[in-house]
């Protein structure tokens, strides 16, 4: 029982991150972002680069644009839909939650990860852990830059 389960949750997540990767959600550049960041991942050839429209506080507009392997292409387009309209904190606290499951803290939050949970079975292949982590890391760093900028 337990062992079919699994198999349809697998699925089920599988689902999810193709959907991601053959409909990418935010693809693109904005005109007029506040903050841009471009990161790589060259353990497996990935890049991304991330566009934050940033308006009190809240992230007002997000796009990517991703080359490289599905994972982080889907990671790329969901970390995007589930960022958008959040403050900044909210964001800060989410990339936490994300990288707890990715790296298997103790404690995680699971119903604030929303979709973004379909990506803990890739915590099997620990390579591939940095392309489901890259988008948020290059997020980061369109975040510090922003930050600069306003202090
Ligand atoms: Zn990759």
């Amino acid at each position: 029982m337990t062992v079919h389960r699994d198999i349809e949750l697998d699925e089920l997540y599988r689902e999810i991150i193709l959907d991601h990767y053959r409909n990418p959600r935010n693809r693109g550049s904005l005109d007029q972002p506040s903050a841009t960041s471009e990161g790589d991942n060259p353990l497996c050839g990935d890049e991304v680069r991330v566009d934050l429209d940033i308006r009190d506080g809240r992230v007002f507009d997000v796009r990517f644009l991703a080359k490289g392997c599905s994972i982080s292409q889907a990671s790329a387009s969901m970390m995007t839909e589930a960022i958008k309209g959040r403050s900044l904190a909210e964001v800060e606290s989410l990339f936490e939650t994300f990288k707890g499951m990715m790296y298997g803290a103790d404690e995680v939050d699971m119903e604030a990860l929303g979709d973004l949970e379909a990506l803990q079975g890739v915590r099997k292949f620990p390579v591939r852990v940095k392309c489901a982590t890259l988008a948020w890391n290059t997020l980061q760093g369109a975040l510090e830059e922003f930050r600069k900028g306003q202090g």
